[in-house]
Formats: C-alpha cells, sequence, structure tokens
C-alpha cells in the first residue's frame, strides 16, 4: 500500500517537471505595435500583466522553462529596455519585460505552422493609438480641371509570424511580396495623377480585416494585394489575377450582414451607401448593387494586369 503510494507521488512530479520550455524568441516591431513571440515545445498556460513606475510587462508561464538566450534579442525599435526572466513557484516562468513607455498588452497562443511551432505572443501595443485610429486619406493633388490623384493600396501579403509560401531554398513569400510592394508603390507614385499607399511597410503582420479598413481610411479607389503562391512542382510559371466572384460576395455579404455594427462602414462611408436604419432585405439589395460594381471594376483592371 505504501509503494503504491510512492509510485503515484514519483508520477506526478515527473509530470510536473515535464512541463514546457520557451526554445525561442522573436521580435517584429511595427509602426503601432510591437510583436513579442516565445517559442514554447507544447501548449502553455500564461498570464499577461503590465506594472508602472517604471513601465514593466510581466508574463507569468506555467510550468514551463527558459532554454533560450533572451540577451541576443535585437530589441532596437520597440519600446522594450531589457527582458530579464526567473524561475517563479518551484516550476513556473516568470518574463520581464523593462519598457521604455506605456504599453498596452493583448497575449493570445498560436498553433504550430509550416515554419513555427507553438507560439506564444503578446503584442505591446502603442498607446498613443493605432495606425489604424490615425490612419487618414492622403493629401492628394488636384490638377487644374479639379480632379483629384487615384488612390491605390497596395497590400503586401502576410508578415511578421506569417511567412505566407515558403520557396525550395527557404525564401519566403512575405519578404518576396514586400518588395515587390514597394517597388510597385514607387512606380505609381512616378505616374501623375496617382498616390500609393502601403497597408504594411516592414516586416510586422497586420490582419486581413485591418488591411481592408486601412484601405477605407485612405479612401482607396483600388485595392491590391500582392502574393507569391507556391506549389507542389516547380513547373508552373507566371501569374494569377483574383477577383472577387459572384459567389464569393454572397457569402461574405451574408457574413458581413450579421455584424450588424459595421453595416454603415460597409460600402465606404461618407461617400458610399450608408444601410444605417434600413432592414435586413433593403441592405442586401444595396450591398449586392454595390458588390457588383465593384466586381465588374475589378475584372476590368484585372484583365489589365
Ligand atoms: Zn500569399
Amino acid at each position: 500500500m505504501k509503494i503504491l503510494v510512492i509510485v503515484a507521488l514519483l508520477l506526478s512530479a515527473s509530470t510536473v517537471l515535464a512541463g514546457t520550455r520557451v526554445e525561442g524568441v522573436r521580435l517584429w516591431p511595427a509602426p503601432d505595435h510591437t510583436r513579442l513571440v516565445l517559442d514554447t515545445a507544447g501548449l502553455v498556460e500564461h498570464n499577461v500583466f503590465s506594472l508602472s513606475g517604471p513601465s514593466r510587462l510581466v508574463i507569468d508561464l506555467k510550468d514551463a522553462a527558459l532554454s533560450t538566450d533572451f540577451s541576443k534579442v535585437d530589441l532596437s525599435g520597440s519600446p522594450i529596455q531589457r527582458i530579464r526572466s526567473a524561475p517563479r513557484n518551484g516550476n513556473d516562468l516568470r518574463v520581464v519585460l523593462d519598457l521604455k513607455s506605456d504599453i498596452k498588452p493583448r497575449s493570445f497562443v498560436l498553433e504550430p505552422n509550416q515554419q513555427y511551432g507553438h507560439r506564444l505572443v503578446v503584442d505591446l501595443i502603442d498607446e498613443q493609438g493605432s495606425r489604424l485610429d490615425r490612419a487618414t486619406s492622403p493629401t492628394v493633388t488636384q490638377d487644374s480641371a479639379g480632379k483629384r490623384d487615384i488612390i491605390v493600396v497596395i497590400d503586401a501579403g502576410h508578415g511578421g509570424e506569417d511567412p505566407g509560401a515558403i520557396g525550395p531554398r527557404g525564401t519566403r513569400e512575405k519578404d518576396v511580396v514586400l518588395r515587390m510592394a514597394k517597388r510597385l508603390a514607387d512606380l505609381i507614385n512616378q505616374q501623375k495623377g496617382f498616390t500609393a499607399k502601403l497597408t504594411r511597410t516592414g516586416d510586422y503582420y497586420v490582419g486581413l480585416r485591418n488591411r481592408t479598413l486601412l484601405a477605407r481610411k485612405y479612401n482607396a479607389d483600388l485595392f491590391v494585394s500582392v502574393h507569391a503562391d507556391a506549389f507542389r512542382t516547380p513547373q508552373p510559371r507566371g501569374a494569377s489575377v483574383f477577383a472577387l466572384s459572384q459567389r464569393g460576395a454572397t457569402s461574405e455579404t451574408a457574413r458581413w450582414l450579421a455584424q450588424s455594427e459595421n453595416r454603415s462602414d460597409l460600402i465606404g462611408g461618407a461617400g458610399g451607401v450608408s444601410l444605417d436604419g434600413r432592414d435586413d432585405m433593403l441592405a442586401g439589395v444595396l450591398l449586392d448593387l454595390s458588390m457588383t460594381a465593384s466586381i465588374n471594376a475589378s475584372l476590368g483592371v484585372g484583365d489589365s494586369v
């Protein structure tokens, strides 16, 4: 009887010791936030809170140990001054970020992808407000006839923790498309009557919804998303162009309509059709009409591409 008890205790002790490890760390500074990513050997339970005077962010990881070196992380361009860590309560790990200024934290875990395993993501959000809050339509020149510039928003796909497709020699889609997007923006800006804006200018991730919201804020006439796809075999060459399809639009319509708080934003704010205070049937019809116009315009541009 006594032996059984001891065995059980030993077993539970070894499960505790077999907790997860923090095996790597990456930092992605963006214009309005910095993303800190911890690679963990498995799923990790965590708790994040901030302290002030001086500003610090505390990340507590349950049942975890450190097997990476925080002192090797390049902190330039981020609000972090120093990263410290210490074991806590026996098996837990506490990571402390000494900060240059107050930030708003947000944290979540990411499942393994093509390039990385389990991750804990901590976003340090600039208190000055997000890039989305600050974005306004660009100052555009008007010619003598009173015509304003056409605004083209160019969206480099992926970025930061999301590498996109990876080539056989490790080329990452996020890098290729950023260079393409910048080049394209330069070419467009050289054209009289055109102004280009980018959804991202560096190696950081922008959420899909935020990319389109940015385009709306910039008052975009045209939104071009640049991607570089991979395929299972090396034979395919060339380019493909996608525009929204009728079927896609309809299911998208249904999804958006469900989010009633976003309705007035849907068809483009001030200059567009407001869906406020209209019943769902009418809202649906207006949205479909607007979508059909967008799709036709998109197909036209796609043809030229
Ligand atoms: Zn892509």
